[in-house]
């Protein structure tokens, strides 16, 4: 059989895309910014590396191998934790940890180390945000291009100017993030101190509770699996939530917003959906309203902002 012609056209497309992913790239890379750099410590690296060591111990817990996180992440520190994040307007925010894309940094605020117990916490939550899934995807759409940016399960789409259309994913994202953050650490009650996302690890955790109690497997062993989609970027281990909570459970779960960000009480609606006193047909009629919402307004976005 001939395809050369196909073959032309794909190489001529992923020239494209190429293109897209570098164009973006341009414009993510330039708009998140430390206002003023701190130089590294001594004691920041040994942070670092500590986290390093405990969470390769964890990714020998999932059967993962350890070389996705072989060496220390490279670390920012921006003094007070005050970076720009839209170098048009100027914007700044303050923010603890974040991961940027198409970069193997990890950015930190320095006011962290005050408290090297919370700096740890930020930099294992981080470093896991690092090793899953990175991969951004350029996708056609009726002659237009979109990319999608992906850190773990959160999957932004975005268009050819770096504005964000759409996001999906992202509490679920963050609840494992955290989950894995807390069981790394292994640091009792003193550890949970730290602990955030508390809302969307609930959520998270009435899903595992009833795959299991559905004989989808033991729980431990789906929260393996779990950490496994989430490593790779693959959801196919959501495609049972439908069965078992109702149609659309799936969409409704993509929409969930960490608690923080979210304005709209949008985070408490999906909680209720999967909570597990909610009835078969307060979940239709939450999940109907859900849907009912506009979506949200479009940002023009450089990175992963954390808490
Ligand atoms: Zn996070």
């Amino acid at each position: 059989m001939d395809n050369r012609l196909g073959n032309q056209k794909s190489i001529a497309q992923s020239a494209i895309e190429r293109e897209t992913l570098e164009h973006i790239e341009t414009l993510v890379r330039s708009n998140i910014k430390p206002l003023e750099v701190v130089p590294t410590s001594e004691e920041d690296l040994e942070i670092v590396r500590e986290a390093t060591l405990k969470i390769n111990e964890n990714l020998r817990y999932h059967r993962l191998p350890e070389t996705l996180l072989s060496t220390s992440p490279k670390i920012v520190m921006a003094r007070d934790g005050r970076i720009v994040v839209n170098s048009m307007t100027q914007k700044t925010r303050q923010v603890e940890g974040m991961t940027l894309w198409f970069s193997d940094e990890i950015l930190l605020g320095d006011q962290l180390r005050k408290d090297p117990s919370f700096y740890k916490h930020v930099v294992v939550h981080e470093g896991w945000h690092k090793i899953s899934d990175q991969s951004p995807r350029v996708v056609h759409a009726t002659g237009d291009f979109f990319a999608y940016l992906q850190t773990g399960l959160h999957r932004q789409r975005v268009n050819q100017s770096a504005q964000r259309i759409s996001q999906h994913f992202w509490g679920l994202n963050e609840a494992i993030t955290e989950k894995l953050t807390i069981e790394t650490l292994r640091e009792g009650i003193k550890g949970l101190e730290y602990a955030g996302y508390t809302h969307e690890r609930m959520v998270l955790d009435n899903i595992l509770d009833k795959l299991s109690s559905n004989n989808l497997g033991e729980r431990e062993a789906l929260w393996h699996v779990f950490v496994h989609g989430y490593i790779n970027g693959d959801y196919s281990f959501l495609t049972d939530l439908d069965r078992f909570f109702g149609q659309g459970a799936l969409r409704v779960l993509a929409k969930l917003p960490p608690i923080q960000r979210d304005g709209t009480g949008l985070a408490f609606r999906v909680g209720e959906y999967f909570s597990t006193q909610t009835t078969d047909s307060e979940r239709l009629k939450i999940r109907d309203e859900i849907f009912q919402e506009p979506s949200g307004p479009i940002t023009i976005i450089g990175g992963k902002i954390h808490r």
